[in-house]
């Protein structure tokens, strides 16, 4: 007799899904979610984009509770024994499955310095930290030019707080948009008051009587009440290597969401998947991969079987700029851009050997689907081809 019938390990999105996904045809079955989190679920969107633009709070945790889950808050799981399916709590109790998920998600890379005094933003938990400094603090220090940086200085300044945003490359999101739009972007920040910093980085940060200070490579000191950081994540995959699951770039799984181990499962960021559109393996840490994973690993583990063949979106606001993109958005990568008013509306292809991999729907909505389309029909294309393809 199992402790419980579906053991989920992480409070996230993608396990918050997966309960979703296993009451679809299970409405009785025992689950149990462990979350490292003192909070529940909520949707971490909001966390760098509509808290700061009037949304409450209160509108962005998820129902899990409801869903008869037994959650185990601020409860980190330390070990598991796939052979006697189960699993066991940093307190030294063991909990055993029949089905379980992990949904662990992943944890920000950090800087070799600065310790307690940087917010390496990811949780509701560093929201309420920051929230708290901005009600009283007028200047931060936002480190990293990726989605969280970018995110996060622009929901500062339109807060209208002084935001100094330091990171190693020349334009803003240097991995995934084209070198113009980029560099437009540095433009665009500076514009909305942010002092970019490319090219630069941070080599230390210490107390100060007002805040921090944050020393820069190239010299310069920079005085804050905060220091946020959103330098990366690498995936928490280290429980699933020692309990023996192949890892690689986080967890291994197949079409249909299993490990090596056929009664463990994982989706979110930590899933290593084959993506049949792109036809490579690869992770994604975003939101609607962790929905739709999460989802479909709760229907799988319920027993009904559905491989996940979803090419995952993304979307981001960058002051009044916004967009939604599918598919491999590399920077590095041949790109098409076609622009109905450069910078500020159009759509870029991103292509390998002529084929589309990427699509970004910049101030472009509701093309997701047909985006999608280009990416899967796998034809060859030329800019020519592709100029009005996809058109508001
Ligand atoms: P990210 O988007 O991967 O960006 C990391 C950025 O930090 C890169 O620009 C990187 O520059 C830079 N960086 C790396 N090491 C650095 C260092 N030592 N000092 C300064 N900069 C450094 O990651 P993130 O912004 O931290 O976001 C975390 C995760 O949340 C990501 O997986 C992201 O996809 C997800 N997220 C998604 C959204 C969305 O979908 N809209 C929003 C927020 C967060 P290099 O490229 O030069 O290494």
């Amino acid at each position: 007799m199992s402790d419980f019938n579906y053991v989920i390990i992480g409070g996230g999105m993608s396990a918050d899904s997966a309960v979703s996904g296993i009451r679809e045809h299970d409405g009785s079955g025992s689950i149990a979610v462990f979350s490292e989190e003192k909070d529940m679920p909520y949707n971490r969107p909001p966390l760098s984009k509509g808290l700061w633009k009037g949304d409450q709070l209160d509108s962005i945790w998820r129902n899990t509770v409801e869903q008869k889950a037994e959650f185990f808050a601020g409860t980190r799981i330390k070990s598991i024994d796939p052979s006697g399916k189960s699993v066991t709590a940093g307190d030294g109790k063991t909990y055993t499955y029949e089905k379980l998920l992990l949904a662990t998600g992943g944890t920000p890379r950090k800087l070799p310095s600065g310790g307690e005094g940087v917010v390496y933003y990811r949780t509701v938990e560093d929201y309420r930290r920051l929230r708290a400094t901005a009600d009283t603090a007028s200047d931060f220090v936002v480190i990293g030019g990726g989605f969280i940086g970018s995110e996060v200085a622009a929901a500062l300044a339109m807060n209208g707080k002084n935001v100094t945003l330091v990171f190693p490359d020349n334009g803003i999101g240097a991995r995934v948009y084209p070198k113009g739009l980029s560099a437009f972007l540095l433009n665009y920040f500076s514009e909305k008051g942010v002092k970019v910093q490319p090219g630069d980085s941070v080599v230390s940060v210490g107390k100060s009587d007002s805040g921090y200070t944050v020393e820069t490579k190239s010299g310069k000191k920079i005085a804050a009440g905060a220091v946020v950081a959103g330098i990366g994540i690498m995936p928490n995959d280290a429980l699933a290597k020692t309990a023996g699951l192949a890892v690689d770039n986080g967890i291994i799984v197949d079409a249909f969401l299993r490990t090596t181990d056929h009664a463990i499962y994982a989706a979110g960021d930590v899933a290593n998947f084959y993506c049949r559109s792109l036809d490579i393996r690869m992770r994604v840490e975003h939101e609607d991969n962790a929905n739709t994973m999460g989802r479909l690993a709760g229907l799988n583990m319920s027993g009904n079987p559905e491989p996940y063949n979803h090419l995952p979106f993304f979307y981001s606001d960058l002051f009044d700029l916004g967009y939604e993109a599918v598919g491999e958005l590399d920077a590095g990568a041949e790109v098409v851009e076609d622009w109905t008013e450069e910078y500020r509306k159009g759509v870029v292809y991103y292509l390998k050997e002529n084929r589309v991999t990427g699509v970004l729907l910049w101030n472009t909505w509701g093309k997701l689907d047909e985006a999608r389309k280009v990416i899967e029909s796998q034809k060859k294309h030329t800019a020519g081809s592709l100029k009005r393809l996809i058109t508001d």
